[in-house]
C-alpha cells in the first residue's frame, strides 16, 4: 500500500475517533448532570377538580386585549382581579396584593429570610381575541370553559392564565399547609401583554425599580415542553428554557414623489417605484445566519437522546456548524432561530388610479438575534437601500428592545427548573433555548441577572398552532401536571 494511503486512512481514523471521543464525552456528561431533587418532602395533595373549577372561572372572563385600545373593556379585568380574590383566600389573606393601574396585579409572600434575594413569577391574564372569520370556527365556545374528553376549552387556558392559575393555586395549597417560602415570593400579573403590555408589566417594572428591588431570577412564559416537535428525538418530549430572546424593531421606510396628474408622471417613476425598489433591495440581503451560543448548547443537550450519527454531528459543533446551519435555514421555523429576520408587513401608497401619490411608506418588522442590535440594523438598511431619499425610522407603535440574554445553564433558576423537572417529569430532556417572540419579561431585565421563559405545558405541534388560533384548549394532564411542578419548584427555592 503507498505510504500517502496509509498516511490518509490513519488521519481520517484519527480524526473519526476525535469525533467520537467528543460525543461520548457529551453523551456521558449531559446524561448525568441531572441531579434528582432529593428533598423528600411529599407533594402536596393537590384537588385538581376544584382547580379544574376555579380555572373554568378565569377563563369565562373575556380579558381580550384588542389593538384598538377603545374597543378593550376594563371592567373585566377589574372583575377577572376580584374573581382572584374569592377564589384564593388564603393568597390574599398572607400576601401583599397591589393593583397598579386598571391592568397590573402584584403580590408579595413574605418569606422567612430577609437576606435572600426575592424570586419574581410573571404572567399575564388578557388574551388576544378569539373572532372567528371564514372556516376558522371554534368547535367549542371559546370563552365557555368546557371540560370535555380530558381537556379545558376556551382562549387564554395555553396562553397564559394556566401560568397565573398555576401560581395561584399551589401558592394557596401551600399557604393551606403552613409552609411559608425560605425567600420573598412576588407575582406580577399584567394584563396588556398582547398589546405591548405597557400599562401592565412596563408600568410595574418601573414600581420595582423605584423601590430598588433586585431578584435572585424572574420566571416568565414563553419556553414549553415541545412533543412530537423534533423528529430525532425519537418521541422524547423537549423542555425548552427560554434562556434567550430575540429583539423586536420595526423601521418604517418613506419615500417622497411629487403628487399631481397620472398623465405627467416624472421620468424617474413615483414614489411606489422608489419604495419597491428599495423594499426589493432590502428582501435580496437577508441577514447572515449564525448559531447562538444557546442554541449550540441545546443541540449539545439532545447529544444523550438522539442516534449516534447524529450525536457526533451534535457533539462537534466546532466543525458542523455550517452543516446546522444548512439544516436549519431549510425551514422558516429553524431558519427564524439562526438569524435576525425581516419581514415587510405593511406597504402603503396611493388613493386613486388617476393621481401620482406624494408619498409611499412600508414597515419591515425584524426579530433580532443575540448579538445584532438596532443600531447595526439601521446602518446595514442605511447602506442596502442606497437612496437617500428613502427615510428611514423606528416605526415606534411597539416598543423595540436590542436582544436579551440573561442568565446561563449554570445558574440558579436554570438548575432550579432541570432538577424539578427531573423529579416531576422525568422522561423529558431539559435545555436551554431561544425565543423568537416578545415576552413581558424584557421590562424586568434591569431588576435581574437572570431571565427564564418556561410553563410546563406538554405541547404538540397542533396545540402550539391553536395559541392565537381557534380551538385553543389544555389538557387536563396537563393541569394536573403543572400543578406538581410549581410545587416542587416552591418548595426548592
Ligand atoms: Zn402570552
Amino acid at each position: 500500500m503507498p505510504l500517502m494511503l496509509i498516511v490518509s486512512i490513519a488521519l481520517a481514523a484519527a480524526a473519526g475517533l476525535i469525533l467520537f471521543l467528543r460525543y461520548a464525552a457529551l453523551k456521558r456528561h449531559y446524561a448525568i448532570s441531572v441531579t434528582p431533587d432529593t428533598d423528600d418532602a411529599p407533594l402536596p395533595d393537590h384537588d385538581l377538580d376544584g382547580f379544574i373549577e376555579r380555572f373554568r372561572r378565569m377563563i369565562r372572563i373575556p380579558t381580550v386585549s384588542w389593538t384598538d385600545r377603545s374597543k378593550r373593556d376594563p371592567s373585566l379585568f377589574r372583575k377577572f382581579q376580584e374573581e382572584l380574590v374569592s377564589l384564593y383566600p388564603g393568597v390574599h389573606e398572607t400576601m401583599t396584593r397591589e393593583v397598579h393601574g386598571d391592568f397590573g396585579l402584584m403580590f408579595r409572600w413574605p418569606g422567612r429570610d430577609s437576606g435572600k434575594k426575592p424570586v419574581l413569577f410573571l404572567a399575564h391574564y388578557d388574551v388576544v381575541p378569539a373572532e372567528e372569520t371564514g372556516d376558522e370556527i371554534w368547535e367549542e365556545p371559546p370563552f365557555s370553559g368546557l371540560v370535555k374528553d380530558g381537556y379545558l376549552w376556551g382562549r387564554g387556558t395555553l396562553d397564559i392564565k394556566c401560568q397565573l392559575a398555576f401560581l395561584m393555586e399551589t401558592a394557596e395549597r401551600l399557604i393551606a399547609e403552613g409552609w411559608t417560602p425560605d425567600r420573598d415570593i412576588w407575582f406580577a400579573f399584567g394584563g396588556d401583554e398582547e398589546i405591548a403590555g405597557y400599562e401592565g408589566a412596563q408600568n410595574m417594572a418601573g414600581i420595582f425599580k423605584e423601590r430598588g428591588l433586585e431578584f435572585e431570577f424572574v420566571l416568565d412564559e414563553g419556553g414549553i415542553i415541545s412533543k412530537n416537535q423534533m423528529a430525532f428525538l425519537k418521541g422524547r418530549p423537549a423542555a425548552l428554557v427560554g434562556l434567550a430572546e430575540k429583539g423586536f424593531v420595526t423601521f418604517k421606510i418613506t419615500a417622497t414623489g411629487e403628487s399631481g396628474h397620472s398623465s405627467m408622471p416624472g421620468k424617474e417613476g413615483t414614489a411606489v417605484g422608489r419604495l419597491a425598489r428599495g423594499v426589493a433591495r432590502l428582501e435580496k440581503r437577508p441577514f447572515y445566519g449564525r448559531l447562538d451560543p444557546v442554541m449550540g448548547n441545546m443541540l449539545e443537550r439532545f447529544v444523550p437522546c438522539v442516534s449516534t450519527g447524529l450525536g457526533i454531528v451534535f457533539a462537534n459543533l466546532w466543525l458542523t456548524r455550517p452543516l446546522i446551519k444548512l439544516i436549519f435555514s431549510k425551514n422558516r421555523v429553524t431558519d427564524s432561530l439562526i438569524r435576525t429576520t425581516q419581514a415587510v408587513t405593511v406597504f402603503r401608497a396611493g388613493e386613486q388610479e388617476n393621481v401620482l401619490p406624494g408619498e409611499a411608506m412600508c414597515l419591515v418588522n425584524h426579530r433580532i438575534l443575540p448579538g445584532d442590535t438596532i443600531n447595526m440594523i439601521r446602518d446595514r438598511h442605511r447602506r442596502t437601500l442606497k437612496d437617500d431619499g428613502l427615510a428611514l425610522a423606528d416605526a415606534g407603535n411597539w416598543p423595540s428592545n436590542d436582544p436579551i440574554r440573561a442568565g446561563s445553564t449554570k445558574d440558579s433558576g436554570f438548575t432550579l427548573i432541570r432538577n424539578t423537572l427531573a423529579v416531576t417529569h422525568p422522561e423529558v430532556v431539559t435545555v436551554p433555548y431561544l425565543v423568537n417572540g416578545s415576552t413581558d419579561s424584557k421590562y424586568y431585565r434591569e431588576l435581574t441577572g437572570q431571565i427564564l421563559r418556561f410553563c410546563p405545558l406538554i405541547l404538540t405541534p397542533d396545540d402550539v398552532a391553536s395559541i392565537h388560533g381557534i380551538n385553543e384548549r389544555i389538557s387536563l394532564q396537563n393541569l394536573e401536571r403543572g400543578l406538581q411542578f410549581y410545587a416542587r419548584l416552591f418548595y426548592n427555592l
